[in-house]
């Protein structure tokens, strides 16, 4: 049978996009890909990328001051929304018109439209028009999700900040994972007055716990009002802001919470039951190690199957399925020791297992350090910088790093690669030192700060 189509991606975010690229350039495929609202998905348009800019113009601040504390003759005045949101939507739209001439330079059929399956080799748009397809790549993402409770319309997501047409003064941020913390440090810096609920005992979950300990409290040091064990039981509208009823009866007005508490693969209404793709609980996709479904010819990557939710492994995602079904080289995407960063103030950067999880495997060496870095310390701030490193006892292997330091997110890459290949403690320690630089503490720490 004649298909319209070898390929059709179902979502332009990281992951659909390079796998459509890949599939026409490399693979020789006919690719159609539709995208229902801007080109470049979560990451170019509402995350990672719009998240950065904000996270480099939060960052100015202190770094004004300490200019001061160098001798600089230099005056911060407040930041102003309204020259940065213009500058940011310009480089959002440079952006994803360049997504949009890759796809057409490498002859990628796009589609500004919704898409959903027919059955195991069609797809409709919301145009109307149908196509059939030898394969059906999804890559639909996730979005945020607001639980139910009085008031929850009031609350806004992530996605709604990069729209703001106003700076809010006064912020509640509801949730303790990495976009909620980012997003806490972003706007102090910006000059909003920032509180943090967060239900359980410490922000971070899933990440070593003393290093989750060390950012909490340097977010509060800062003066992120940082309120663990709390949670928001209504929101009301009136005249001066959202007035917020706490679960511990601690009432506060804001002009605008937001709630980043999760988020929910893009699964619904796909057209996923009609084509009798499975999915689980939180309604993702599941997908064997090649990305494949229960249903030969559909295959999902990236957020949409819930498994690493990070740009760059759906990217890989997407280039394996590419290796795997048009270039005949059977590839599973590798999931192991992703190395990632927490763009909070300091920055987190973090790849292999936590403490906790270390311990699970037998014997470990824990080398710890904390100081006060030279650039910080001069201009007479109390930052202190945090670093570990876990080592299996017997086999000498560097299981984990985590390191909470300005510019943590560019080490962590750097010791990844090491740890990546296997590196032991002994090759880290023959490893000569770069002088003076925060990161020698890596190569440095001598003794275990304990055995356990
Ligand atoms: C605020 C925030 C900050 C983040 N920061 C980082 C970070 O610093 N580093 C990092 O690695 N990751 C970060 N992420 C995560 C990262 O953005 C995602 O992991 C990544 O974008 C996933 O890529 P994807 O291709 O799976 O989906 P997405 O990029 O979400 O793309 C999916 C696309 O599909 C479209 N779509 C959905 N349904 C349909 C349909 N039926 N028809 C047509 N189109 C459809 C959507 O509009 C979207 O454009 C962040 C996420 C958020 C929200």
């Amino acid at each position: 049978m004649a298909f319209d189509f070898d390929l059709f991606v179902i979502g332009g975010g990281s992951g659909g996009v390079r796998a459509a690229r890949l599939a026409a350039s490399e693979g020789g495929a006919k690719v159609g890909l539709a995208e229902e609202y801007r080109m470049g998905g979560t990451c170019v348009i509402r995350g990672c990328v719009p998240k950065k800019l904000m996270v480099f113009a939060s960052a100015f601040k202190d770094q004004i001051e300490d200019a001061a504390s160098y001798g600089w003759d230099v005056n911060s005045g407040p930041f102003d929304w309204q020259v940065f949101r213009p500058k940011l939507r310009a480089e959002l739209d440079r952006l994803e018109k360049a997504y949009r001439n890759t796809l057409k330079n490498n002859t990628v059929q796009t589609f500004d439209a919704r898409a959903e399956l027919v059955d195991p080799h069609r797809v409709r748009l919301s145009t109307g028009e149908e196509f059939t397809c030898k394969h059906i790549l999804v890559a639909t993402g996730g979005r945020p999700f607001v639980p139910e409770f009085p008031g929850s319309d009031l609350a806004i997501t992530s996605n709604e900040i990069f729209l703001w047409e106003e700076l809010p003064k006064r912020v509640l941020i509801v949730g303790g994972g990495f976009i909620a913390c980012e997003f806490a440090c972003i706007l102090h810096g910006l000059g909003v007055e920032v509180t943090q609920f967060y239900r359980g005992a410490q922000i971070l979950r899933g990440f070593d716990d003393e290093a989750r300990g060390h950012i909490a409290a340097s977010m509060e040091d800062r003066g992120i009002n940082l309120r663990l064990g709390e949670n928001v039981e209504t929101i009301t509208k009136k005249d001066d802001g959202l007035h917020v009823r706490s679960t511990s009866a601690n009432d506060g007005v804001f002009d605008a919470v937001i709630y980043a508490t999760g988020r929910v693969p893009n699964t619904e209404n796909l057209g996923l039951e009609e084509a009798g793709v499975e999915t689980g609980n939180k309604g993702e996709i599941l997908v064997d190690d090649y990305s494949q479904t229960n249903v030969p010819s559909v295959f999902a990557v990236g957020d949409v199957t819930d498994r690493i939710n990070l740009t760059p492994v759906a990217i890989r995602e997407g280039a394996a399925f590419v290796e795997t079904v048009f270039k005949g080289n059977p590839t599973k995407p590798d999931h192991d020791l992703v190395a990632s960063a927490v763009f909070t103030q300091p920055e987190f950067g973090t790849v292999g297992m936590t403490e906790e999880e270390a311990r699970e495997t037998g014997t470990i060496e824990v080398y710890c350090t904390s100081f006060r870095p030279m650039q910080t310390l001069f201009a007479g701030r109390e930052d202190k910088v945090f670093m570990k490193l876990l080592v299996a006892q017997e086999s000498r292997k560097v299981l984990g790093c985590h390191i909470v330091a300005p510019m943590a997110g560019e080490m962590i890459q750097l010791a990844g690669i090491a740890i990546k290949m296997g590196a032991t403690k002994e090759d880290f320690d023959r490893t000569c030192a770069v002088h003076p630089v925060m990161a020698e503490e890596l190569v440095t720490m001598k003794s275990p700060t304990r055995v356990v």
